[in-house]
């Protein structure tokens, strides 16, 4: 296959990408194009997925979680009206790059591509996302948390593609929040800290927190967040958490910081983000 194709349906897109191991989905293009420009990649074939309207959908199923289709665009999501919790993928998708890239890029395009300093994967871990797939062997849901591998390296298989992430919803008392740390505004996160809490009656009844940035895949330590289960957000827990963080890291040396300044600032950003979870709602970051 040579050139450039606009299927209209997920199957014939699916049929197109698994007839050709070099040809590659487009999605909004902010990353293939700019790496076909730089020579890094030279695909066969390109397979827009703009064509696609089942993509751009987004929907609330019965049990209260939302479904986002993989074309929607950055821009869109970070004004979505997305109930505590889940909100947490609402505040990732405002702090993308800028107003251009997030006219651009597509949440599907994102989570596909991987890169470990990219805003989404954290946060879609922090929410108990599901990120939906279709391929040659049919339709599958992976955790978040198993969706991303390794380094730029997620658990789709030959010809499978992106459709969408699902939300779970965050429940009675859910709060969360969003961070990263960067070197001018607009960059790839340092560090990034995606939290999502459910307080009952002050104290905590849920928890997760995922640091992005710092390895080849968000990194999240639920031992360590069970801990707070009971009590407040802040505490000798919360600095273990955020310890328990830094300490699985295993963060990169590269342009934005070294491996030792990544994990000296996780429990900070941790502290900052348990923090704005605690605080009433219209305050949290
Ligand atoms: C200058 C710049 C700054 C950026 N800053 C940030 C930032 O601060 N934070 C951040 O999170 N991101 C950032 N990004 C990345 C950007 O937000 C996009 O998420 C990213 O470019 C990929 O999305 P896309 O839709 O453009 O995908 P594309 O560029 O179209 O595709 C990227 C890769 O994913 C594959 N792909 C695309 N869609 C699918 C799918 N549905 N299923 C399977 N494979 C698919 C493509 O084949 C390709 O390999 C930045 C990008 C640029 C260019």
């Amino acid at each position: 296959m040579t050139g450039f194709r606009r299927p209209s349906t997920v199957a014939e897109a699916v049929g197109l990408l698994a007839a050709d191991a070099e040809a590659r989905a487009l999605a909004g293009g902010a990353t293939l194009v700019a790496m076909m420009n730089a020579d890094l990649v030279a695909p066969s074939a390109l397979v827009s997925l703009a064509g696609i309207a089942a993509l751009r959908r987004t929907e609330t199923l019965p049990d209260g979680s939302v479904r986002l289709g993989a074309m929607r665009r950055h821009a869109e999501n970070a004004v979505m009206d997305l109930a505590p919790g889940p909100d947490v993928v609402r505040r990732a998708a405002a702090r993308i790059a800028n107003p251009v890239v997030r006219n651009m890029g597509t949440i599907g395009g994102s989570v596909a591509f991987a890169d470990p300093g990219a805003d989404y994967p954290a946060a879609l871990v922090a929410a108990g996302a599901a990120v939906e797939i279709a391929g040659p062997s049919g339709d599958r849901a992976v955790a978040a948390e198993d969706f991303f591998v390794d380094w730029y390296t997620t658990a789709l298989g030959p010809g499978e593609i992106v459709t969408g992430v699902v939300l779970p919803p965050g429940g009675a008392g859910a709060r969360s929040a969003y961070d990263k740390l960067v070197r001018v505004s607009g960059d790839f996160a340092i560090v990034s800290v995606a939290a999502v809490a459910r307080l009952e009656r002050g104290a905590v009844a849920g928890l997760r927190v995922a640091v992005g940035g710092c390895g080849p895949r968000p990194v999240r330590v639920a031992e360590a967040e069970r801990a707070l289960l009971g009590g407040g957000l802040d505490g000798p827990a919360a600095a273990a958490l955020g310890a328990a963080i830094a300490e699985a890291a295993d963060p990169p040396d590269d342009v934005r910081g070294s491996a030792a300044y990544r994990r000296r600032v996780i429990p900070g950003l941790v502290a900052r983000a348990l923090a704005a979870c605690a605080a009433p709602l219209e305050h949290a970051a």
